[in-house]
């Protein structure tokens, strides 16, 4: 088994979509280990893309990632990472395959409704930028 850092993005919470976004997570077979919704400030918005520093499109998303609250999950499947990053689908919606989440839900290449950690290095930066170390539930079975 193999854990993928997700996040519910400002767009799609204001939205009021968040649920519908779970759900399929669910149906789709990952387990829910850890979740939580919180506000960021376009400080730590900037540190968790810190790898983007520099981009042309750093600033704006730092802004967005800070304009309202998103919802931060530890999500657990086999092969977690690269299961999520079908599921989303392309960065930009236009580009995005039908009933994948971004073809869903996201309106443009930047509020494009979710992130999905890239690789194992990266998951574990981001699940530890979100969570402790005993915040994930690890006695589902
Ligand atoms: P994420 O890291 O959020 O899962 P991703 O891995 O598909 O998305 P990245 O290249 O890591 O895409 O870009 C991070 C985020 O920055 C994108 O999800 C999007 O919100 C924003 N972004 C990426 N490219 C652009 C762009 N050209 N213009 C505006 N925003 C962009
Ligand atoms: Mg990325």
């Amino acid at each position: 088994m193999e854990r993928t850092l997700a996040i519910i993005k400002p767009d799609a919470v204001s939205k009021g979509v968040a649920g519908e976004i779970l759900s399929q997570y669910e149906k789709a077979g990952f387990k829910i280990l850890a979740m939580k919704m919180l506000h960021l400030s376009k400080k730590q918005a900037g540190g968790f893309y810190a790898v983007h520093q520099g981009r042309p499109f750093y600033e704006s998303l730092c802004a967005f990632m800070s304009s309202g609250p998103c919802i931060a999950l530890v999500l657990e499947a086999g092969d977690a990472i690269q299961k999520n990053r079908k599921l989303m689908g392309a960065t930009d919606p236009a580009k995005a395959e039908p009933g994948t989440l971004r073809k869903k839900y996201a309106t443009s290449i930047e509020r494009n409704a979710v992130h999905g950690s890239d690789a194992p290095e990266t998951a574990r930066f981001e699940i530890g930028y979100f969570f402790n170390g005993l915040e994930p539930v690890d006695n589902q079975g």
